[in-house]
C-alpha cells in the first residue's frame, strides 16, 4: 500500500472515531504498519482535525521519524510494541470510549457473550493502570496483546489491533457496544457469558470465517 493511502485511511478512521465520540478532544492514537514503517497521528492533535500531514512515518525498530517533521504520540512505545509483539498486526487504535472505560475499571476480562463477540474479538482482558505515555504502560500492554486483540485499560480507555485499520477500528466499535450490553445486563441482573464449547462453535462456522477475512482486507 502507498504511504499517502494510509494516511489518508488513517485520517478517515480518525474522523469516524470522532464523530462516534470515542475520544473527546486530543486523547487517544492510532497508527498503521506499512513494511518497517508505522505510520501515527502527530502528538496533541484532534482526531476532528487532523490532516494527512499530521500521519508522520517512524521506522518500527528505532522510533526515529522517517516520514513529516512533526512530534509523534506520546504513547509511540505502546504502538511500536503492539507491531514487534505481533508479526500478522497492522493496526492499533488506542481510544477512550465512556463504557469500556467503566467497564475496564471493574478490572475483568470481559469473555464473549455474542457471535460477534466470540468471532472478531475473543477474550477482552483489563490491565491495571499505569501512567500514561511511558514505558510501563507500553510494557504492560505489550504482554497482554501478544494473545489477545482487544484490552481495557484500567482508568484509562480501549486498545485493539487488526490485521487492517478496518478490522482494529470493527473490533473498537465491538468491545464499546459489547461493554454497552454488559452494563445493561448487569443493571436487570443476569450476565450470560458464552462456555468455552460455545465459543468453539461459533470459530468453526463458515460463515464466520467469511467475515473475518474480509475484515482482513485493507
Ligand atoms: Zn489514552
Amino acid at each position: 500500500m502507498k504511504n499517502v493511502n494510509i494516511k489518508k485511511q488513517l485520517v478517515e478512521i480518525g474522523k469516524k472515531i470522532a464523530d462516534k465520540g470515542l475520544v473527546v478532544g486530543p486523547g487517544g492514537n492510532i497508527s498503521a504498519r506499512v513494511g518497517n514503517i508505522v505510520y501515527m497521528k502527530a502528538s496533541g492533535i484532534s482526531f476532528e482535525e487532523a490532516k494527512v500531514s499530521d500521519y508522520i512515518g517512524v521506522d518500527l525498530k528505532t522510533g526515529k521519524i522517517v516520514d513529516g517533521s512533526k512530534k509523534p504520540t506520546c504513547e509511540i512505545a505502546m504502538h511500536l510494541g503492539c507491531y514487534l509483539e505481533r508479526k500478522d498486526v497492522s493496526a492499533v487504535i488506542h481510544t477512550h470510549p465512556p463504557i469500556a472505560t467503566a467497564v475496564g475499571m471493574q478490572e475483568i476480562t470481559l469473555r464473549p457473550f455474542t457471535p460477534d463477540l466470540a468471532a472478531l474479538a475473543g477474550d477482552v482482558p483489563t490491565i491495571k493502570y499505569v501512567v500514561p505515555g511511558g514505558r510501563e504502560l507500553a510494557e504492560e500492554v505489550r504482554n497482554v496483546i501478544k494473545k489477545h486483540n482487544a484490552i481495557l485499560m484500567c482508568n484509562h480507555g480501549l486498545l485493539t489491533v487488526g490485521s487492517s485499520l478496518r478490522e482494529a477500528y470493527y473490533r473498537t466499535l465491538l468491545v464499546e457496544d459489547a461493554c454497552k450490553t454488559f452494563v445493561a445486563a448487569k443493571s436487570l441482573g443476569e450476565m450470560k457469558f458464552f462456555t468455552r464449547k460455545q465459543v468453539e462453535q461459533i470459530n468453526n462456522l463458515k460463515a464466520e470465517s467469511y467475515r473475518k477475512a474480509l475484515l482482513k482486507k485493507a
